[in-house]
């Protein structure tokens, strides 16, 4: 096998981060490597610390020196952050503001998450079988604007001793049409079809979001199918129907919610990868953190037993989204697939009649895999 890639070295800086985050870090390492050995791609590969082992080095959850790093990678791939030895440190030092940080400065605006479901896994979501078999949808979730920051925010006291929380849903046209057209281009390469979702029956910031999408979607990508769907709607149809989508693009608020509904329709959180994505810079690429949607699992950091998956699909992503690769992304895909189906499994999503095997193996079955699939 030989590919034709030339040109400069994929620059990815790996964070692995707290808890299982160094373990199934571990097996991206392998995974990388067979790229290098058996399909000519150069990685300028870089580690640095994010989070409590950052805190432990340093006493600070990411450094200058680390968030140059990021500045400068093509990508960031991140394992998770967190853990009870961290829990109670001042807010302003805990795990997390590493996280927070690296997303504020590479200002990632689009938070994109697969949800995929693996023929061999489809008996573990908590829907039959035929709903979700061969599921394969994107939320595009605004990630920077919206109900979580707007302003006024707060709780107040009333004069006569109520107290009242404020929070303010705002979003301006660039947020929106930004937005907007990641989850575009996104559907251009799958099912041509965008779902927008918000509640401009009842929301002015709903009905601005509405005009906005259809504004640009009828200057810049009148070729995809544009469907509206208010937000109440969408969680119905997502546990109904979920196949009827392709890419659906909604705000912070509503993302945050329909994409852990839609994760739980692929079975394991072990298996969720996701990626943030910023704006183009001058060279034409975006800034990007590659990264599983679990956390830190302490209660089963050290054990060996961590799924390993959701980090190496995260690869995967980065691979298509940030590196240009996208058959290779695919070539990895297809191989975690081959091994679900060989009845591999991590004790998360063991079923009857399969394998329970420890996160090494897992790796190495990938990788093995690698050399057999094609695409
Ligand atoms: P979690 O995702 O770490 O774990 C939830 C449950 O799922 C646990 O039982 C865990 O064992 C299991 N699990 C998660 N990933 C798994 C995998 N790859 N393989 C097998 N089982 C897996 O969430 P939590 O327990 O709420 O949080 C633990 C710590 O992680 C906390 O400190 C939290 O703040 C942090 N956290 C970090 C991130 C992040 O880094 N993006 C996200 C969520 C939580």
């Amino acid at each position: 096998m030989s590919t034709s890639e030339t040109g400069p070295a994929h620059k990815l800086l790996i964070l692995p981060g707290d808890g299982i985050g160094k373990e199934v870090m571990r097996e991206v390492r392998r995974v990388i490597d067979w790229f290098q050995r058996r399909r000519n791609i150069a990685f300028e590969v870089t580690e640095g610390l994010v989070g409590g082992s950052s805190i432990d080095a340093h006493g600070l959850p990411i450094t200058d020196e680390t968030m140059a790093l990021a500045h400068a990678a093509d990508a960031v791939l991140l394992g998770a952050v967190g853990g009870p030895k961290w829990d109670n440190l001042p807010f302003a030092i805990k795990p997390e503001r590493g996280l927070l940080r690296l997303r504020k400065e590479l200002e990632l605006f689009a938070n994109l998450r697969p949800a995929m479901c693996y023929a061999a896994l489809a008996d573990a979501s908590s829907l039959k079988r035929e709903l979700v078999e061969g599921l394969d949808i994107v939320i595009v979730r605004e990630l920077t604007g919206g109900v979580y920051f707007g302003e006024p925010r707060g709780i107040e006291t009333l004069p006569d001793g109520q107290r009242r929380g404020i929070n303010t849903q705002v979003y301006t046209t660039d947020e929106i049409r930004r937005v907007a057209r990641v989850a575009f281009e996104l559907a251009k390469g799958r099912g041509n079809k965008v779902t927008s979702s918000e509640k401009a029956n009842v929301m002015e910031s709903g009905v601005l979001w509405r005009e906005e999408v259809q504004r640009l979607h009828d200057e810049e990508f009148p070729e995809v199918e544009l469907e509206h769907m208010y937000a109440d709607n969408a969680a119905m149809q997502l546990v109904r129907r979920p196949k009827q989508f392709d890419v659906i693009v909604t705000d912070n608020l509503f993302g945050d919610i329909l994409s852990d509904a839609a994760a739980m329709l692929t079975g394991s959180l072990g298996m969720l990868p996701s990626a943030s994505l910023g704006a183009p810079r001058a060279d034409g690429k975006r800034p990007a953190l590659y990264e599983p949607v679990h956390g830190s699992a302490p209660d089963i950091a050290g054990q060996e037993i961590a799924n390993p998956i959701a980090t190496i699909l995260s690869f995967a992503m980065a691979l298509r989204w940030s590196f240009g690769l996208a058959d290779e992304a695919t070539r990895l895909e297809k191989a975690v697939e081959h091994v679900l189906s060989g009845g591999l499994r991590t004790a998360d999503i063991l079923q009857p009649g399969t394998a329970k095997v420890s996160t090494g193996v897992m790796g190495e079955a990938i990788v093995r895999a690698l050399d057999k699939v094609t695409i």
